[in-house]
């Protein structure tokens, strides 16, 4: 098994620390809001990584963290604390917004089979471990205090800036504007924040009231549950600069050497070849895409079809041919179900190395996924077939034993088509304010069982 570590730069042959069980930590969502489909991307490769080791006969333990304490709006420590804003806009607790959005997403990684982690920590009930660590950073001279928090002192660590390969002195001269002169050096980052007043979240500490910075939260855990070396680190591409450089600059001020051994990141999901953003209203949940037709797992086939190392561009034609596609695919294993063509061990063989080679290639799920093709596809009908196709579902977790829906008949399509006009034409009677003419296409539409659903993205309909 090989595996690209961002640390490195290269494909390095994994080998756990304790043979047989691989730890693994994963930075996991801050719970201020609904985690997008990028989000989602991400703990889709996340999840790959799991089943892919476990493929290889490994035991995992995998800890995610909840980030339910609030950071603030951006990496840096600056701006409004993003829990607490959602709190003030909503009307809710801190602990309220942070509990009804956690629900939520492992309702989601469950609906997209994203096996979940085995220990699956909040923040909020690791604060102690925090304070514990900020102390012990500021005894070992990596912390010092200001008048708003305490700092990490970056120039005490020589080895800054090694994952991302950025240099400290660049840094500094491209720094912005410093909002906090009291800080050594413009990339010093606070691990612990002293509260003010109206501040919700706030706990007792050797420094007064305050709350902890976001990037301790994870060395904590990390320390916590792993222990002071564990094998894989991973996280999405917009760690490597921050807040993974943070952290790892935390573990070595406390523990003398770096934690995870191994670091691996998912490229993003860009929309339309652009950015995901909420200005742009691009920003789509699970459950969007669900109220547009699409299957959570067929979004799971969407990211498949991408390398985690490559940016991935989301589009509804994406989506449409992915869920052709997983239909098509469940159709094709379904003809070798209780089918009994002559099939040799050699061949049976051939097609499980080569799928065994491509998921071990830096988890070649996409390269993986076309021998499933090729062997659905085989002319050759067999149960074997069918097994092996299983077996190696439990990589791809795609229910390909789920029945293909029914291809729409040549009628069907006509009939929806003749729908669709309709629609048009009573949008275009609504348009001209002839709302007589629009209730009755609707009546008419009603009387053939369709019931029309308004939508801010525009009608749809639904047989009754
Ligand atoms: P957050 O809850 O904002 O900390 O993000 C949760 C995870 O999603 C992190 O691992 C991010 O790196 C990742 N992430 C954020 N945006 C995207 C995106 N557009 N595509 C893929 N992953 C993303
Ligand atoms: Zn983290």
């Amino acid at each position: 098994m090989r595996f690209y570590n961002t640390m490195s730069r290269k494909k390095e042959e994994f080998k756990s620390l304790e043979p047989g069980t691989v730890r693994i930590y994963s930075c996991g969502p801050t719970v201020y809001s609904y985690a997008h489909i990028g989000n989602m991307r991400t703990y889709i490769f996340m999840d790959e990584l799991r089943r892919v080791l476990r493929w290889n006969g490994y035991k995992l333990l995998h800890v995610m963290n909840i980030t339910d304490v609030g950071h603030l709006t951006s990496d840096a420590d600056e701006g409004e604390d993003k829990l607490e804003k959602a709190a003030k806009t909503q009307q809710k607790s801190p602990w309220d917004i942070a509990k009804y959005y956690t629900e939520i997403f492992l309702r989601d990684i469950d609906r997209l089979h994203i096996d979940r982690p085995e220990l699956i920590p909040r923040a909020t009930d690791h604060i102690q471990e925090m304070i514990d660590f900020v102390e012990k950073l500021c005894e070992r001279g990596y912390g010092y205090e200001t008048s708003d928090g305490i700092y990490y002192d970056i120039s005490k660590y020589a080895g800054y800036g090694c994952l991302s390969g950025a240099k400290l002195d660049e840094q500094q001269a491209g720094a912005r504007v410093e909002v906090n002169s009291e800080k050594r050096h413009p990339a010093d980052f606070a691990i612990w924040k002293k509260a003010p007043k109206e501040h919700i979240m706030q706990w007792e500490s050797p420094w007064g009231m305050g709350y902890p910075g976001w990037h301790i939260e994870c060395s904590a855990m990390g320390l916590k549950y792993l222990g002071e070396e564990f094998d894989i680190h991973t996280g999405g591409v917009d760690h490597i600069p921050i807040h993974h450089e943070n952290e790892i600059a935390q573990t070595v001020g406390l523990l003398g050497h770096p934690a995870a051994r191994l670091w691996m990141h998912g490229e993003f999901m860009l929309v339309n070849n652009g950015k995901m953003s909420k200005s742009l209203g691009n920003t789509y949940t699970l459950d969007d895409l669900e109220e547009r037709g699409y299957d959570p797992l067929v979004f799971r086939y969407f990211c498949l079809n991408g390398h985690y190392r490559n940016k991935l561009n989301f589009t509804f034609d994406g989506m449409d041919a992915a869920k052709a596609a997983l239909n098509n695919l469940r159709a094709a294993v379904a003809a070798h179900k209780g089918a009994s063509d002559e099939i040799s061990d050699e061949e049976l063989a051939a097609f499980l190395s080569a799928f065994e080679d491509a998921i071990n290639d830096d988890l070649n799920i996409p390269k993986a996924l076309g021998i499933v093709w090729n062997m659905a596809r085989s002319h050759k009908k067999s149960q074997k077939l069918y097994d092996l196709i299983m077996k190696c579902d439990s990589v791809l977790s795609l229910d390909l034993d789920r029945a293909p829906e029914e291809k729409q008949t040549a009628e069907q399509v006509d009939i929806d088509a003749e729908i669709e006009a309709l629609i048009e034409q009573r949008q275009a009677a609504r348009k001209a304010k002839n709302f007589a003419e629009a209730d009755r296409i609707r009546d008419e539409l009603k009387a053939r069982g369709i019931a029309l659903i308004d939508t801010p993205q525009g009608v749809r309909w639904e047989k009754a």
